[in-house]
C-alpha cells in the first residue's frame, strides 16, 4: 500500500504530464501513443466526432439523464483553430437541432480564442451563445488556471448581460472564489461549482481535503441563499453524501459528472431522486482530459492499463 504522500504527488505529477507540450504533441491523432492508448481514453471520451457523439446522447437522455457536452480542443493560439473549433460547435448545435437533443454545451475561453485576444474570445463565445439560444441549449464557460480567470471574468462580465443561456464555472479551491462570487451571483446566471483540477501553489488554492470540502458547502450555500440556479460539478463520493445528509439535494439544480466516471455514483444519486447531469466530452484531442481523469484517482492508471490490455472492459453505457 503506498502512502497518501506518494498519491498526492502521483496527481501532482500526471497534473504535470497533462500540460506538458512535448508529450501533448507526441499523443497527436497519427502518432503511435494516440493507437495505443485510444481505447482506453475512451473510457472517458464519449465519441471521435458529432455524428456518433448524437447517438449515444440518445442513449444516455433515454436512461434519464441530463446532458452535457464539450469538444476537446487545445489552448488555441492559431486563429485557424480557432476558427474550425467554433464550427465544430455551430454544426453541432444544428446536428442536435435535428435530433431533438438539448445538450449543455462547454467550452474554456482559451479555446474559442482568449489566447489571441479577449474580443475574439468574447465575439467567438457570443457566436455560439446565440446559435445555441436559437435552440434552447444552455451553455456553461469553464474555468481555467489561476492566471487566467481575471481575463475570463471580464469576458463573462460583457457576456452574461446579453446572454440569457449562459453560465460560469467556478473553482472552490481558488482563495479568491470568495470574494469573486457576488460580481458572479449578481449576473444571476446559472454557477457550476467545481473543487478545481489545476495545480496551484498554498498562496492560490486549498489542497484536497476537509478545509476544502467545507468551503465548497459555505460556497454552495451562498449560492443557494442568492437563489441562483446552482450545479454542483463533482465526482466525490464523501461530497456527494454531504450534499444528500445536508438536504443540498432538494435545492440544487444538478449534480455533474464527467461521463465514464464513477457512473455506478451517478445513477444511485439519480435513483435518489436528484437530477442527474452526465458531461460528456469527444473529439480526438483527448490527452488533457485523459491525464486530468487519471490524475483525479491514480488508481486510474492501473485501470487505463487494464483497459490497453483488455478494450472490451469499456462498454458504453454500462453502469449508468
Ligand atoms: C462536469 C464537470 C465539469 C468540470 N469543469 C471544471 C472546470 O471548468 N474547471 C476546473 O478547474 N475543474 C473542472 N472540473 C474538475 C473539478 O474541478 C475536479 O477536479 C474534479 O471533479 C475532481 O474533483 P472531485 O470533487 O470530483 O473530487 P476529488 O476531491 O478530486 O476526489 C475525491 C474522491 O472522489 C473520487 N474521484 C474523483 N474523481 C475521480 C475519477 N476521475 N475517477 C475515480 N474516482 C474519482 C475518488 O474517490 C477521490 O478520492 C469539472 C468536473 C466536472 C465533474
Amino acid at each position: 500500500m503506498l502512502s497518501k504522500e506518494v498519491y498526492t504527488l502521483a496527481c501532482a505529477g500526471l497534473k504535470k504530464l497533462a500540460l506538458n507540450q512535448e508529450c501533448r504533441d507526441a499523443f497527436d491523432k497519427n502518432s503511435l501513443f494516440f493507437r495505443l492508448f485510444e481505447r482506453a481514453a475512451h473510457r472517458y471520451i464519449i465519441a471521435s466526432d458529432a455524428q456518433e457523439l448524437s447517438r449515444k446522447l440518445q442513449v444516455l437522455a433515454l436512461k434519464g439523464y441530463q446532458l452535457g457536452v464539450e469538444y476537446v480542443g487545445e489552448e488555441n493560439h492559431d486563429p485557424q483553430v480557432v476558427k474550425s473549433f467554433v464550427s465544430e460547435y455551430l454544426n453541432a448545435i444544428q446536428g442536435f437541432a435535428r435530433a431533438g437533443l438539448k445538450p449543455q454545451l462547454g467550452f474554456d475561453l482559451s479555446a474559442v480564442g482568449m489566447l489571441i485576444s479577449q474580443e475574439t474570445a468574447y465575439h467567438n463565445a457570443a457566436t455560439i451563445l446565440s446559435a445555441a439560444a436559437e435552440h434552447d441549449i444552455p451553455v456553461m464557460i469553464s474555468m481555467e488556471h489561476s492566471s487566467a480567470v481575471d481575463k475570463i471574468f471580464e469576458v463573462y462580465a460583457e457576456l452574461a448581460p446579453a446572454h440569457h443561456n449562459v453560465g460560469i464555472t467556478v473553482q472552490a479551491h481558488l482563495h479568491r472564489t470568495v470574494e469573486d462570487l457576488p460580481r458572479i451571483i449578481s449576473y444571476g446566471r446559472k454557477v457550476r461549482l467545481v473543487k478545481g483540477v489545476y495545480n496551484e501553489s498554498p498562496e492560490v488554492a486549498l489542497p484536497r481535503g476537509e478545509e476544502l470540502d467545507k468551503r465548497y458547502l459555505t460556497l454552495l450555500d451562498d449560492l443557494l441563499a442568492a437563489h441562483v440556479s446552482v450545479s454542483c460539478a463533482t465526482q466525490d463520493p464523501n461530497l456527494i453524501k454531504r450534499l444528500f445528509d445536508g438536504a443540498y439535494h432538494s435545492k440544487i439544480d444538478e449534480l455533474e459528472m464527467l461521463h465514464g466516471v464513477q457512473p455506478e455514483v451517478l445513477r444511485r444519486a439519480k435513483d435518489e431522486g436528484l437530477t442527474c447531469r452526465i458531461a460528456a466530452v469527444y473529439g480526438d484531442s483527448w490527452y488533457l482530459h485523459f491525464l486530468h481523469r487519471l490524475a483525479e484517482s491514480p488508481d486510474n492508471v492501473l485501470e487505463a492499463l487494464a483497459d490497453f490490455y483488455d478494450p472490451s472492459r469499456i462498454t458504453f453505457g454500462a453502469g449508468y
